[in-house]
């Protein structure tokens, strides 16, 4: 029984007033050792609400590749002038530059949670040889789902309400095109409407990456992302515990 009751005493607790993920006990020291942490999973997953609850928990800054490219263009570098040219146009920065930019940001990095960075192999590769990596945790669930929470997600239009609507819940309001709350109009994000189109670009380009960290020794923790974010959030903590545990 020794091995559960280490959990246990670290268990994370959410206070229902505040939303604010806390750990029980300011004496409590969570047994996680990993201070580089990638964070994979397909698009709709919950990614980025974990990244921020696992942020919280373990003191560790999130790096995206959007905050990477707005701090290499806010530093006014060549490689951020190059990047704000197509960030000015409301464009995606090519492949190679945004891989530049994360790499030679992270290569100082002692500690992170990495969001939206490797997305294929040959990312993960370069990514390998710029900084030691101690934990991957991959996000898992069906693309179905995921294609009906992401596709049926519609959202007010009116800023201050900005109530997001789901297909099966908010059926009636959805078909009337307005809010539930305001009567504000709904309609979809364009990242929403392409979800089907990215799912199967995430199984091409990115999936291939489970394999990838499966055969580095131990660092892969595959987590079911279904259930609330609350549970996904404490499969999260258990698998970077039990890594520590051996
Ligand atoms: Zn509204």
């Amino acid at each position: 029984m020794a091995p559960r009751s280490s959990f246990l005493r670290a268990r994370p607790v959410v206070s229902a007033k505040s939303r604010v993920v806390g750990v029980r006990s300011r004496r409590t020291k969570l047994a996680i050792d990993a201070k580089r942490i990638v964070l994979l999973g397909p698009p709709g997953v919950g990614k980025g609400t974990q990244a921020a609850l696992l942020s919280k928990v373990l003191g560790i800054p999130v790096i995206s590749t959007g905050n990477l490219l707005r701090k290499e263009v806010a530093d006014g570098t060549e490689l951020g002038k190059k990047a704000g040219y197509y960030m000015n146009k409301g464009d995606m920065a090519p492949d190679d530059l945004v891989e530049k930019i994360v790499l030679r940001q992270l290569k100082e990095k002692k500690k992170f949670i990495l969001d939206g960075f490797p997305r294929n192999t040959r990312q993960a590769k370069k990514l390998g040889k710029t900084t030691p990596i101690d934990a991957v945790v991959e996000l898992q669930a069906p693309y179905d789902e995921l294609e009906r929470r992401v596709g049926g997600r519609w959202l007010c239009s009116d800023k201050k309400c900005a109530t997001i609507h789901n297909a099966e819940l908010d059926e009636k309001a959805i078909s009337k095109g307005a809010c539930k709350k305001c009567g504000g109009e709904l309609s979809q994000r364009e990242d929403d409407k392409k979800i089907a189109e990215r799912l199967v670009t995430y199984e091409n380009e990115t999936k291939p990456l489970t394999k990838f960290y499966q055969n580095i020794d131990r660092i892969h923790k595959l987590i079911p992302a279904t259930g609330s974010p609350n549970k996904v959030f404490l499969r999260i903590i258990m698998a970077l515990q039990k890594k520590q545990a051996r």
